[in-house]
Parts: structure tokens; sequence; C-alpha cells
């Protein structure tokens, strides 16, 4: 592995305080490792709000030093860059070892942020990879970070891209690209898996009292589950889990590689891959080109989530040394997924409240807009406006079968007297966004920054990180997608 030239000589100092967590968790965990510079890199994208997010200075990304450092050209002063060791389940199979295989993690701020950059070369864990990652799917993971979070969902953010005119191999010949990523911690049920499979039981106990002492450390004291704290960790992992799966369902969102080592400890939706928006609203949507068998498809999610807390629950058994216990702590999961997703719903029709016929509301207007394929990001928002005043024509129009509309709209405008005239309107507008990440608006951006001209990256970032205000310059971002959208294809090829 190459050292980048005097790392430690021109540590670049940005101002950030590094304090490094994880790193004292021991070499169990991690190889400590220096990134692979990558020549002449050249700024894709910048998110302000995560770099004052992070505490950093307003001229962050303006020297050609913090362009090296967030390359991995250059040390950020005080950091203790490492790869983790992991492993998982892919695609329902035991996958072995994997690890950070092509992200290394520089350190955590004090403030609890830890800085990983995402390609920045070969690991011990990169297997058969090259430790990089490309331009396209660096700028897709940029963007969806950040358009995540302006919809309120849990994420790991995305403080900036670079990209540098190295060649990297896929199916075609692309260009390298790094994204520094940003989250209190990046720790996978993919972690608790590998500890507990190779039958390291006391790094297994290690991670878990490290997970509950820095991000869950009510589980130390519940009295629940006899007061085991680690039956109390799944519990709350898998509640977390539910609560951010039921966001994703409400929005719309597939997550395309729900293995194992993708999923979150903190319940955040990390490692952005061949992930979408759904455009017309089809619950078997399978968004990925490399799933064959659908086993992450858009209404699979929930149970797949489900599945990926009981890999967790067997994980932690060793620790909590129960298994009634550990199966206990595993039931909220089936309460809170569905009410979560009841709330959400019923917050997309305008609903702060719940009543009697509310779920049928619900069901009946998804049933309606599976049957006529309608774009679920335009329905939603039209609804809205029809709520906020606007003529009804064009939420009617989005539906083939108007009789079937017509009926549920009658139920739904009773249910609507129910509540203050203007708060539902509020709601939905606040709910349903106007903005997604379609998979063709990425792509044009894409399409433009192969030819560096960054500039769709920054506007659609612009528009993503609000995405329930209306920015009427954008409203191109805002129509149906091109017929050539449906011919994109998304695959694990990153
Ligand atoms: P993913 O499907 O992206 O979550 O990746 C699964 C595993 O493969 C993780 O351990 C990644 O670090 C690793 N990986 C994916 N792409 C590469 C690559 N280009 N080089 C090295 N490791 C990779
Ligand atoms: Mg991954």
């Amino acid at each position: 592995m190459n050292k980048p030239l005097d790392a430690h000589l021109q540590a670049v100092d940005l101002g950030l305080r590094l304090n490094n967590r994880f790193a004292t968790l021991g070499e169990a965990f991690f190889t400590p490792l220096q990134p692979t510079p990558l020549p002449k890199p050249y700024w894709v994208g910048q998110s302000a709000a995560v770099a004052t997010h992070l505490g950093l200075n307003a001229d962050a990304f303006s020297s050609d030093a913090a362009l090296q450092a967030f390359t991995g050209n250059l040390a950020l002063a005080g950091s203790q860059p490492l790869a983790s060791v992991y492993s998982g389940h892919q695609f329902g199979q035991w996958a072995g070892q994997l690890g950070d295989g092509r992200a290394i993690l520089l350190g955590e701020t004090v403030d609890g942020l830890e800085i990983q950059l995402k390609g920045s070369g070969l690991t011990p864990y990169s297997r058969m990879g090259d430790g990089r990652a490309v331009l396209r799917s660096s700028i897709r993971e940029f963007l969806c970070s950040e358009a995540m979070h302006g919809l309120g969902i849990p994420t790991s953010r995305a403080l900036c891209v670079t990209g540098s005119d190295a060649p990297v191999r896929r199916e075609e010949m692309e260009t390298a690209a790094v994204v520094t990523r940003v989250a209190p911690s990046f720790i996978r049920f993919g972690h608790f898996e590998h500890f507990s499979a190779n039958e390291q039981y006391d790094e297994l106990k290690v991670l878990a009292d490290f997970v509950i002492d820095n991000f869950y450390p009510d589980c130390r004291s519940s009295s629940l589950y006899s007061g085991n704290p680690y039956a109390n960790l799944l519990d709350a992992v898998s509640q977390r889990t539910a609560a951010t799966v039921a966001q994703w369902q409400a929005v719309g969102f597939c997550h395309g590689v729900m293995n194992t080592d993708n999923m979150s400890i903190l319940g955040l939706t990390i490692d952005y891959g061949p992930f979408q928006f759904l455009d017309a609203f089809n619950p078997a949507h399978i968004c990925n080109h490399s799933d064959t068998q659908g086993r992450y498809a858009y209404h699979r999610q929930p149970n797949i989530a489900y599945w990926n807390v009981f890999c967790l629950g067997q994980a932690l058994l060793p620790l909590i040394e129960d298994q009634a216990l550990a199966l206990a702590a595993l039931e909220p999961y089936k309460t809170v997924f569905p009410q979560q997703l009841e709330l959400r719903m019923r917050h997309k029709l305008g609903l702060s409240d719940s009543r009697e016929g509310d779920k049928a509301l619900i069901e009946g207007i998804l049933k309606l807009l599976a049957q006529d394929k309608v774009d679920c990001t335009i329905f939603w928002r039209r609804l809205s406006q029809y709520v906020a005043g606007k003529s009804v024509d064009t939420v009617r129009d989005l539906f083939l079968d108007r009789p079937g509309f017509d009926a549920w709209l009658l139920s739904f405008s009773k249910r609507l007297e129910q509540i203050i005239p203007g708060l539902a309107a509020d709601l939905m507008l606040k709910t349903n966004p106007k903005y997604v990440l379609r998979n063709h608006l990425g792509e044009q951006a894409i399409r433009q920054a192969k030819l560096k001209d960054f500039s769709g990256v920054h506007t659609l970032l612009k528009v993503l990180e609000s995405p329930f205000d209306e920015h009427p310059e954008h409203n191109d971002y805002a129509g149906f997608p091109p017929d050539w959208a449906a011919g994109i294809e998304i695959s694990c090829s990153s």
C-alpha cells in the first residue's frame, strides 16, 4: 500500500479537532493505514451545510490543502486513518469477512462525527476490489446522502466529492472519485456478526459496550429484559431500524443492497449504491440490476430489515445469553414498523391525529396508485397542493380509474372535515417533497460531470437540500421522468 508522500510532515490543519474513539477499540477491530493518493484531484461537489455541521470554517473548501486532504493525498492533522473489519450476510447468504475495502476512517471530531473517505485505495479488506469508487457512484452517494437528510431521514452525510482522471475499470473504463462521508458512527450489524462468527466474544462485548456507552446509554440502565443491556441494545437498534425503513417506504426510497454489512447500528441509511426513488408506484420494483431474485424489492424492505435485525440478534446472543430474551427483544420491530409507517402515511394525508378508518384510507390510495402505476412523488405533491386550495383536476388526471379515485377522494374529503383548515395542507406540504433524487436527475448531472461540468451536481444539491420548498426556477426537476429513465440500469458496480 502506498503512503502519501510526507503525509505526517504535511498534515493539513483545517481547524478540526479530532478525537478518535473507534481507534481506542484496539487493533482487533481495524488496520491502521494511509489512503492511497490520486493524481491531480479536482472538486466535484461540496456541501457547505455538512462543513458547518462538522465545525469547519466557511472557507473550508477554498484551499488546495483541503482538496488534497479530502482526496487522501495529504493527512488531516490529528487523524488516525484506519480500515475496520466486519463480516456480513449478502443477499441472504453468509459472506464471511468483508470490511472497509475502499473506505478509510480518518478520525472523529470532538463533537462525535466520524469522517471517512470512500474510494481512497486498497485496504487489507479489499478482497478482489481495487479500493476505488467511480465518479458516477460517488456523485450518487453525495447527492443522495444530502437528499435524505433534506427529507428528514436518518442518514450518513456527505461533505464533498473530489475526482481524478485516474482510470478505474468497471464494465468500461471510468475515472476515480472520493466521497468524504460523515456520521456519528459507521459501525454496522456486520461488525457484530464478524466477532460473533469468529467466536471472539471478548471483542464482541467490547464492541457492544462501546456502542451502548456512546450511543445507547439508556440500555445500561433499563430494567426491561431483566436489565440485560445487550437485549436492550437489540431492541433499541431494531426500533430505530424500523423507524428509518418506515420513512423509506413512505417516500418511496429503495436502498437496493440491504445486506447486513450495509445496516447501520444507529439506524442510519448508509452505503448508497444502486438505490432509487420510485417513479411510478410499483411496490414490487427492483432497483438493483444485480438483484435478480428481487430480494431487495421496494415492498420487501420492511421484512428484509427484520431479517437483518434477526441476524444482529443472533450475533448478540453470546452476550444476551438467553434465546428467549433475544427473541423478545426482536418483537417490538413488528409493532413499531407498522405504527411508524401508519404515522408517516397519515402525515402524507395531512392527518395529524389518528381516527378509525385512516388505515383504510391509506390502503385505498396505495392500491389505486399501484393499480394505475401513478408517479408517487408527483401524486403526493399534487394532492398536497389540492388540499392547499388548488384544483383537483391535476390530481385526478394522474389516474386511469377516475371513478375509483373519486370514490377515494370523497372519503378523504370527509376525513379532512375533522381537521382545522390549513393545518392539513401545511403538514402535507412539509411531508410530501416536491423534489427527490430520481435516477434520471442523477444521471443528467453525472453525464455533465464526466465532461467536467459540475453545475448539475451543484444545482441538484441546492434543490435536494430543501426538497419541500418550491424552487420555482427548478420546476423541471419536479416533472415526470423522461422515457429514457426507464432504461437506466443501476447495478452493484460502483
Ligand atoms: P457493498 O456492496 O458496496 O456494500 O460492498 C461490499 C463489500 O465489498 C465491502 O466490504 C466493500 O468495502 C467491498 N468493496 C466494494 N467495492 C469495492 C472496491 N472497488 N474495492 C474494494 N472493496 C470493495
Ligand atoms: Mg457496503
